[in-house]
């Protein structure tokens, strides 16, 4: 039986390759786009893994196309309207990176918070020795009220980490969530009142562009710190940074930016700011799980179509 086609994204999780090789012919996706392979390799191609998105237009390149699998939770590069129309299938990762992720963001809150970086930066450069101890922390973890921007899969983690913290715990998402005993607001500016901190776990869409704006920030107040594990594209960082300039903020620590990996050098500046270049989900044992999904995900299809983690946008029939 010959081998399906499956496309590669440029810049993809090592792993994926590892777990597709033995079962599906490879190939990599040329820079320029699905466009430049010519129109025989074109229609050779069933599936795409594809990270960092996939348009309308590299779907159209690809007649024969029937699968695109997102190697990570968040798949909004994607997009999944068109390839609904087309009756292409969206599969994503979800659930695998969840402990990563929420780990992530509780290493993120206690690094902003208490300056871990740089305290360590001031041991390697010598300092310590030679100017003594570092200088106290302005701000503390304990007694914060911690207000969760997304209540999901992984914003649940997070929640749950920062139980044993002894901190208050409130969310607001579109609609509350059953089973959970935190207080919920139906709006962002109704949590962020109500708390000093604020971490944003919800994904891209439409209605979560730029939503963590000056009032939100104000409203946190000059003690309030601000995390971002979610998405760049939901924090105006204008208004953030004008938000650390004026000390009206306390602090922020952030994974993701709104034009990654550009990151405002302003940002850059200022002692209560955290940053990491992306890396939620970044181990190695994570990214093998991610990877494992992917060639699920792609098996399940191509043996009965039945990827397992469809996105909602593509759902697949359950079978007859
Ligand atoms: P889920 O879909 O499980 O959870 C999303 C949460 O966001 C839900 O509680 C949802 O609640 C809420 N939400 C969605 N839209 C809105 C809105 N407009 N207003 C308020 N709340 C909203 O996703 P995950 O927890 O698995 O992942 C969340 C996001 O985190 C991903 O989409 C991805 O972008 C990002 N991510 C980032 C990573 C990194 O490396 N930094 C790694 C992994 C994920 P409701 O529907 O009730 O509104």
């Amino acid at each position: 039986m010959s081998r399906n086609t499956v496309m590669l994204s440029q810049n993809l999780n090592p792993f994926v390759e590892k777990v597709l090789k033995d079962e599906f012919n490879l190939i990599t996706m040329p820079e320029e786009g699905p466009q430049a392979l010519g129109a025989e390799k074109a229609a050779e191609i069933r599936a795409v893994v594809a990270f960092g998105g996939f348009s309308a237009a590299q779907m159209d390149a690809l007649p024969n196309l029937e699968i695109i699998s997102c190697p990570g939770v968040g798949y909004d590069g994607i997009d999944t309207a068109h390839a609904a129309d087309r009756g292409i299938v969206v599969t994503h990762t979800p659930n695998v990176l969840n402990d990563e992720v929420a780990d992530t963001a509780i290493a993120l809150l206690l690094n902003t918070v208490r300056r871990f970086y740089s305290a360590e930066k001031w041991v390697r450069d010598g300092r310590w020795e030679k100017e003594g101890g570092f200088p106290l922390s302005p701000l503390t973890v304990k007694g914060r009220k911690v207000g969760l921007y997304g209540l999901g899969r992984i914003g649940l983690e997070i929640a749950a980490r920062l139980e044993p913290f002894k901190v208050e715990i409130a969310y607001h998402t579109r609609s509350p969530k059953k089973g959970v005993t935190y207080a919920y607001h139906p709006t962002l500016a109704s949590l962020a009142e109500a708390v000093d901190t604020l971490i944003c776990i919800v994904p891209k869409t439409d209605e979560t562009h730029k939503t963590v704006d000056a009032a939100v920030l104000k409203a946190l107040g000059p003690e309030g710190v601000l995390i971002n594990v979610g998405r760049g594209w939901t924090v105006n960082e204008d208004d953030l940074i004008a938000a650390l300039e004026a000390g009206t903020l306390g602090g922020a620590g952030l994974d993701v930016f709104y034009d990654e990996p550009k990151v405002p050098s302003r940002l850059l500046d200022f002692d209560n700011v955290s940053v990491l270049p992306h890396v939620a989900s970044a181990s190695v044992p994570t990214r093998e799980a991610m990877a494992a999904l992917v060639g699920d995900n792609l098996k399940g299809w191509f043996a009965e179509k039945r990827p397992v983690t469809p996105v909602p946008e593509t759902p697949v029939p359950p079978k007859a």
